[in-house]
């Protein structure tokens, strides 16, 4: 029989899950169907629990979703209680496994695909909402030499790194806007979703320099303002396509026992976003 599983929220209609699992799927053998599911905000439970009783297996979880997901599910793993954000749901009877995938996403995407040893770096987050709150645990076990979260409001940027402030065999800081200009940075991750908008994150060129990896979490925006700033300060860029594919073969792993080969994937995401664009 066929598992079923879908990607819940609002919106979702550009959502590329349902390809990229079933490219998974096809690679792998696997007999799945996977759909998108537009929820409104106030029913979200209510459709996931509508889509369990259906026979479901599971589900993907995308904004404005993650932190109700967490919520809902009835069992967490570590990982996701350590975010408070849920990405990844599986379906076994009446128990709902909360997992995340987006930290392991990222680090798989910027340690294998881009090949940039994460361990005693000096790392520069910018942003403190739902995708860097994500990934900070990740972060963290990567055994940075230093990480510094900076946000245009503080208060969110203290409250994502508070849960690590006990971890004394790690460097981590909450910055300013105004104090980053002192400070260089080997990765510096944009996670904020001021790319959505053409904006630029608030980070200094003066924080780049010639091997710095330049990360933004948004993908299929071409050159965004951020990686524009960074590549006119010689630094190298990466978008976040790679993270999209990557979370998603963590959610396939839990969901099927089995992770894809993400390579021919991404490099297919690749070549549609590169046609979309001319
Ligand atoms: P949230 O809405 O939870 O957080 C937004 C963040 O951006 C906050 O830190 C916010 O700051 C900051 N921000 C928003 N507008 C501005 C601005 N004009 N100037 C400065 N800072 C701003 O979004 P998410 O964290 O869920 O997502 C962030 C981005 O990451 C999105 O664009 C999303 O597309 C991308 N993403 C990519 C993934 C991938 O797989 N590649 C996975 C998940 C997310 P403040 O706290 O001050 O409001």
């Amino acid at each position: 029989m066929t598992d079923r599983y879908a990607i819940f929220g609002n919106p979702v209609a550009h959502s590329k899950s349902p390809q990229i699992h079933a490219e998974f799927a096809r690679e792998t053998g696997q007999d799945i169907s996977y759909q998108r599911s537009l929820v409104e905000r106030e029913d979200f439970s209510r459709a996931v629990d509508a889509f369990r009783l259906s026979g479901a297996a599971g589900a993907n979880v995308t904004v404005p979703f993650k932190v109700q997901a967490y919520h809902c599910a009835t069992e967490l793993t570590p990982r996701a209680r350590r975010c408070g954000a849920v990405n990844t749901l599986k379906f076994d009877g009446a128990t709902i496994l909360g997992d995340n995938t987006d930290g392991i996403g990222l680090c798989a995407d910027i340690d294998r695909n881009l090949r940039f040893m994460l361990a005693d770096t000096r790392i520069l987050v910018i942003g403190a909402g739902g995708a860097a709150r994500g990934v900070m645990g990740n972060l963290v076990d990567a055994r940075p030499k230093l990480l510094v979260v900076t946000n245009r409001s503080i208060r969110n940027a203290e409250a994502i790194t508070q849960q690590f402030n006990d971890d004394a065999n790690i460097n981590i800081r909450v910055m300013p806007v105004t104090e980053l200009p002192l400070h260089q940075f080997d990765l510096i991750i944009n996670a904020t979703s001021t790319s959505l908008t053409n904006e630029l994150p608030p980070v200094p060129s003066a924080s780049f320099t010639a091997q710095t990896l330049a990360y933004d979490m948004v993908y299929g925006r071409g050159q965004t303002p951020f990686l524009a700033l960074a590549a006119n300060a010689g630094a190298r860029t990466a978008d976040g396509l790679g993270m999209l594919v990557e979370q998603a073969a963590e959610s396939f792993l839990l969901w099927r026992g089995v992770r894809p080969n993400t390579a021919p994937v991404l490099a297919m995401l690749r070549k549609q976003l590169a046609q979309d664009t001319y």
